[in-house]
């Protein structure tokens, strides 16, 4: 689960790292009374205008501006909140701004030399152990720098029972170039940095830029968090941060149906039971020439009530032109899979406009296939898996 920047920022200031500040609007009126709180508590005469979408490279798009006055605060709030933003990292056709960050303008107007560093917190899963990678080279895409610089790319890897130790806090800052305060700042801001990511079971953390500013304080000016969605049960107050907005349309809906669903670029509808037997079918779909459209696993129990559901999920991108159901037969009968896939497709009345191919094997293969043939409608059955990615590759050529 991925959160705001401005949601990223309060995490990382609730465990003592510092931060740019801001205040969070909806609305232009409300973007100029944040605006006027932020300096009234910072006392900032400038203010970033900063669009909160989930993708970065926002200051390419024109999501990041500088105000530098009230009227400025309005005028751009005005312009980006409900924009539809186009960076490097967002879809074709952009994202929608729902909601602007007023930030304290931290670049100090005059300040000669602002330095800009980069920093992220990851998993490194060839050693199992979480690291940290910072570089001299910040505010700009870390994939160009890792492409023509690499050398300026640090890492530190961090022993999960020992933790960060300080020596490591002091080498990263020395690797950074800095001395004395900002160099004690350096430390402070890396030790609580990865205390936060350890503490809120983050996956990713990523800082692009820390800033460096004239009179030495080290801040974090951008923020992307990760959570790992497997421990928000632990962190009830951090899973309320998900904003539904930012996340596909069918894998929410998906989900709250409790069905396990990726959405794909390709054309080929899967409904598989079982995680595995989803990835293989994916695999053999690609390997006959087509493309999936999901990735779907339906559960071990496939009755006609969830192979409904699973039939109106994968219709409701526009791109699937046939579906492919690969069945194993284990704890569940082929026979009632069958008998659902008949009811749902009966169900749905004329809502099914592209050939369905099933595949059952297991438990009562033959009795389903006999029912499925039998049922009179536009079904194709197969019984080998090749032989059911073949019948798609037909049917779409
Ligand atoms: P991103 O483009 O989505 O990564 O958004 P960032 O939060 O990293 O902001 C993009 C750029 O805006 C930064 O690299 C800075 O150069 C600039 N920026 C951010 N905050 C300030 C600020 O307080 N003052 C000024 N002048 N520029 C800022
Ligand atoms: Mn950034």
């Amino acid at each position: 689960m991925n959160l705001h920047e401005y949601q990223g920022k309060e995490l990382l200031n609730s465990f003592g790292v510092r931060i740019q500040r801001g205040i969070v609007a909806n609305n232009h009126k409300k973007a100029v009374e944040a605006a006027k709180q932020l300096t009234a508590e910072t006392g900032t005469g400038w203010w970033v205008v900063k669009a909160q979408i989930h993708a970065g490279g926002r200051g390419k798009g024109g999501g990041v501006k500088l105000a530098k006055n009230l009227q400025e605060v309005e005028t751009i709030s005005e312009n980006i909140i409900g924009m539809m933003l186009k960076t490097p990292q967002t879809p074709p056709q952009g994202k929608k701004v729902n909601q602007v960050l007023i930030a304290e303008d931290v670049y100090y107007p005059g300040d000669s030399e602002p330095e800009e560093y980069y920093m992220s917190v990851l998993l490194n899963r060839a050693t199992g152990r979480n690291m940290i990678m910072y570089s001299t080279e910040g505010g700009m895409d870390i994939e160009t720098v890792a492409e023509k610089t690499p050398h300026l790319i640090f890492t530190e890897e961090i022993d999960p029972l020992l933790g960060l130790m300080p020596f490591q806090a002091r080498k990263i800052a020395f690797n950074l170039g800095l001395s004395g305060a900002a160099l004690k700042e350096m430390i402070k801001f890396v030790t609580s940095l990865y205390t936060a990511f350890v503490k809120s079971d983050s996956s990713l953390f990523e800082i692009n830029p820390v800033l460096k500013t004239s009179d030495d304080k080290i801040l974090a000016v951008d923020s992307k968090v990760t959570l790992d969605d497997n421990a928000l049960f632990r962190h009830k107050d951090l899973a309320t941060l998900r904003d539904l907005r930012e996340e596909n349309e069918i894998e929410v809906e998906a989900n709250a149906a409790g069905l396990n669903y990726v959405d794909l670029d390709g054309n080929v509808g899967c409904m598989v039971n079982g995680a595995g037997l989803a990835m293989s079918t994916m695999d053999l779909i690609k390997q006959s020439g087509g493309e999936p459209a999901n990735f779907l696993d339906v559960g071990g129990t496939a009755d006609a009530k969830r192979v409904e559901t699973a039939f109106r999920i994968i219709l409701k991108d526009p791109n699937v032109k046939a579906i492919l159901v690969n069945i194993f037969g284990g704890i569940v009968r082929c026979d009632r899979v069958a008998q659902g896939v008949i009811d749902a497709y009966k169900n749905m009345g004329d809502a099914i406009k592209v050939p369905i191919i099933v595949r059952l094997q297991g438990t009562n293969a033959i009795e389903a296939k006999e029912l499925i043939d039998a049922s009179g409608l536009d079904v194709i059955s197969a019984t080998e898996f090749q032989e059911a990615a073949d019948k798609v590759q037909e049917v779409l050529a």
